[in-house]
């Protein structure tokens, strides 16, 4: 079968066309002929050799497809359907796991591109540990960004204790994640402040429901910006997309016992923390990575049943994943794109 695999690391160019055999689903796993795969901020890291990844490896985590083979009878109601996978393969019975805490598993097969073969291929394996059945009107380009591109979001929300009232301040807010997570943050009643570094996103973060897109603000913007909409002391969490060139802002945009949680890494240096600010105004940082099945079905739910307007995505062909790359490098795009084997 076709891939675009890594031939080391580097610019977008170091991802080029091979050819590999298709691999077999052994007994408990399913073969997904892949119908379209997300490229996101994670690929660009793993590619240029900043996050840890095979120089050899098959990029690709946000997959959409239909099952095509069965590793065994037990399997067989998945055949020909429709799938949305979670980025990460876990095992099921490891302590993570029984806990719910999936996405923290490392005893299963992994994660897709980094641990596992991934999606910028004909073919995947899966399981359904982490496949959820797409309805008929989700389209292949939107399941295969669901698990990523909305469900890290949705969690990211759930982490920031955030609900209907509350301010919430989102990084990086018009990326692939980012648009998502505005409008899915808005449709709670929550007040989201996008903050973006291009004024010409500003458009589609309103569209999305935010109400108000900041341009590069520094902590008195977003602290002016929220004082307009009734929250004197300040946001009441952060979605922190961005990581090192926005983490300082987070922080200090917060209102007292407000909460920063950490999702994008896009420049992965050490975090600066103020101490003082933390003691004093009583703030919390946590963490909140990728999604777990449960998210992802709440996700499909949402979109299914039209609660959540399906994230927009741009659809080329798989060989096209270098000019995708380029592009996510220059971050130019408004949203996903999707690469189409
Ligand atoms: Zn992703
Ligand atoms: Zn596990």
């Amino acid at each position: 079968m076709a891939v675009m695999a890594l031939h080391g690391h580097g610019g977008p160019s170091v991802i080029g066309m091979e050819r590999i055999p298709v691999p077999r689903a052994a007994p408990g796993e399913f073969r997904v002929r892949v119908l379209a795969c997300g490229v996101c901020g994670h690929d660009a890291l793993a590619r240029s050799g900043r996050i840890p990844s095979a120089s050899d490896a098959v990029l690709g985590h946000e997959i959409a497809g239909v099952v095509d083979s069965v590793g065994d009878d037990s399997l067989a109601a998945w055949l020909g359907r429709r799938v949305a996978l979670v980025q990460r393969r876990p095992c099921g019975v490891c302590a993570d796991c029984l806990t719910g805490s999936t996405n923290q598993c490392r005893s299963g097969p992994g994660f897709y591109g980094d641990d596992v073969q991934g999606g910028y291929a004909e073919f995947v394996l899966a399981d359904p540990l982490n496949a959820v059945l797409l309805p008929d009107s989700i389209d292949d380009a939107t399941g295969a960004v669901l698990s990523c591109g909305v469900g890290t979001g949705f969690r990211a929300i759930n982490a920031s204790g955030c609900g209907s009232g509350d301010a919430l301040l989102i990084t990086g807010s018009a990326g692939g994640v980012g648009l998502n997570a505005v409008a899915l943050a808005a449709s709670r009643g929550i007040s989201v402040f996008a903050a973006t570094s291009s004024e010409a996103k500003g458009k589609a973060l309103l569209e999305a429901g935010a109400v108000e897109v900041l341009v590069r603000p520094d902590a008195g913007t977003v602290r002016a910006a929220a004082a307009r909409h009734g929250f004197r002391r300040g946001v009441n969490a952060v979605l922190e997309l961005t990581g090192a060139p926005t983490f300082a802002l987070a922080v200090r945009s917060l209102a007292p016992r407000g909460r920063v949680v950490l999702v994008g890494n896009v420049d992965p240096r050490t975090l600066g923390l103020e101490g003082g600010l933390v003691i004093v105004k009583e703030l919390s940082v946590t963490g909140s990575a990728h999604a777990t099945r449960e998210d992802l079905e709440a996700v499909v739910e949402l979109v299914a049943s039209g609660a959540l307007l399906s994230p927009r995505t741009h659809s080329r062909p798989l060989r096209e994943v270098v000019a995708a790359h380029a592009a996510l490098d220059a971050r130019t795009q408004i949203g996903r794109t999707v690469v189409i084997p």
